[in-house]
């Protein structure tokens, strides 16, 4: 990838930009996040100063010209390269471990989790109090508040604490309880008819490989399919996410197909990850970037074909998350997938022990002993210094490999996931796999872009829009 910074000619001049070729054609993009796509194998050809001048009024159009200093181009150029960065001051997503005890023991576990019976893993009085204390301190007003565990329904009691606690702070608070299904108890029903609550649980495919992964016994194989579907019928599939957890990418169709077949209308497809449990039990898996691209790329291309024949459409997360990165000026993004991505602002974990962690895999690394990243607890509050010396890091405008890269303004920073897996932020980043797997989805989607793919655009615009149509937002990507 190359960036180019020269002016132009005497009557515009260009902002800032990166090219990336893509054989016969090349990518343009820069900082405010506008882009085009060019049919020419020439990535200097912005540099002509013929060409320029011919085309100095679509250059203007599409955000890369301006006349002069103050104009109308260069001040639209500055605000979206500022909006683009702007994270919200308030805590506005908080994940919290009111237990760590489980009654399952998953094989890619990530948490290291307790065993059912165990104590001294569940949140105390104390930490009640000042959980309430941090919220009503900190809180936004319409917080969400991820119940993680373990398996929180082991604690319905903090559950209902925490959900009526904070919704008597906050005016406008959701929830989401994160459970296995193992068991669907009268009390848990009673707490699921307040409508601010949702559920996120697992499925990682039919039966057999739901059991094979998760349950090792097809009787709670059974018994979570039951509680899935007696949950379908009191609160509604608006209120259930299920995330699957491959191992076996050759089984992304599969997985596909059951949550088609439950009538689950999203899906994430995630590769197991280098976490907890699972860095010993699929260390390969997780670590095998390359068969996963290619599977989940084509599992992509599955998702849009059956999207183009089907009334029960079905989106997939991370191409959705990819592509708002891309088309939206807010889209900040997930914690693992934007920049500048601070800590300790409007997203934060706080486990059974009261500390607090800047993500959910910063307190996996935290469990195993890997390295702390703790930055605070809930006793004695945020660790500012601390935060201030991680958050150097987490800019992806802090690394030459990005700065030169023309997915920059849409990509994200993830050092923990560095960390995780070659010990140190340093690593070069486009060998990293969080780079290889979002320059891969990238490049997905600047192709099908370029290529006209009809159905895949068509497959983009529902994952932006909800609606499956042709989209005016493709036809201004090219520079014909
Ligand atoms: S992580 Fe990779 S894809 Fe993302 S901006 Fe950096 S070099 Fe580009």
């Amino acid at each position: 990838m190359t960036v180019f910074t020269e002016p132009i000619s005497s009557s515009v001049s260009l902002f800032p930009y990166k090219g990336k070729r893509f054989g016969s054609w090349n990518l343009f993009t820069n900082s405010a996040g506008n882009f085009f796509v060019l049919e020419e194998n020439n990535l200097n050809l912005l540099k002509n100063k013929n060409f320029l001048k011919e085309r100095q009024n679509e250059l203007l159009e599409k955000g890369f010209a301006y006349q002069i200093k103050g104009d109308l181009y260069d001040n639209s150029f500055k605000y979206k390269k500022k909006r683009r960065r702007v994270v919200q001051p308030k805590l506005e997503y908080l994940i919290v471990v009111p237990t760590l005890r489980c009654n399952l023991s998953c094989s890619y576990c990530q948490v290291s989790r307790a065993n059912e019976n165990a104590s001294g893993f569940d949140w105390s009085e104390k930490d009640c109090e000042l959980f309430l204390k941090y919220i009503r301190e900190n809180g936004a007003q319409n917080i969400k508040i991820e119940i993680q565990g373990g398996e929180p329904t082991l604690r319905l009691d903090l559950v209902k604490f925490i959900i009526d606690g904070v919704s008597a702070l906050c005016s406008n608070p959701t929830f989401v309880i994160c459970t296995n299904l193992n068991e669907v108890s009268r009390e848990f029903l009673q707490i699921l008819e307040n409508k601010r609550v949702s559920i996120s649980t697992s499925i990682d495919g039919p039966l057999d490989l739901h059991d094979r992964q998760r349950t090792q016994g097809r009787f709670k194989a059974k018994r979570f399919l039951k509680n899935f579907l007696l949950l379908h019928q009191e609160i509604g599939l608006a209120r259930i996410s299920a995330l699957p957890t491959i191992t076996n990418p050759q089984e992304i169709i599969k997985i596909i197909n059951f949550y088609i077949e439950l009538g689950l209308t999203e899906i994430s497809l995630r590769q197991v990850n280098f976490h907890g449990f699972a860095r010993k039990s699929h260390r390969d898996e997780s670590q095998d970037i390359k068969n996963w691209n290619k599977s989940y790329l084509d599992a992509l291309d599955y998702i849009a074909k059956h999207n183009s024949l089907n009334q029960n459409k079905l989106i997939e997360t991370n191409l959705a998350l990819h592509l708002r990165r891309i088309f939206h000026l807010d889209a900040i993004g997930n914690v693992d997938f934007r920049s500048p991505n601070p800590s300790g602002l409007d997203y934060l974990v706080i486990d059974f022990d009261g500390k607090i962690y800047p993500s959910d895999e910063a307190r996996m690394l935290a469990r195993i002993g890997s390295i702390d990243f703790t930055i605070g607890s809930l006793s004695s509050g945020l660790d500012f210094e601390t935060i201030a010396q991680f958050n150097a890091m987490q800019d992806n405008q802090k690394y030459s490999a990005c700065n030169e890269c023309a997915y920059q303004p849409f990509c994200g920073i993830d050092v923990i996931d560095d960390v995780s897996r070659y010990g140190s932020v340093d690593y070069p980043k486009l060998e990293t796999h969080f780079c290889q797997t979002h320059m891969s989805l990238f490049d997905y989607i600047f192709l099908k872009i370029k290529e006209r793919d009809f159905e895949a655009l068509m497959n983009f615009s529902g994952h932006l829009t909800g609606r499956f149509e042709i989209n005016p937002v493709f036809s201004g990507a090219y520079l014909d």
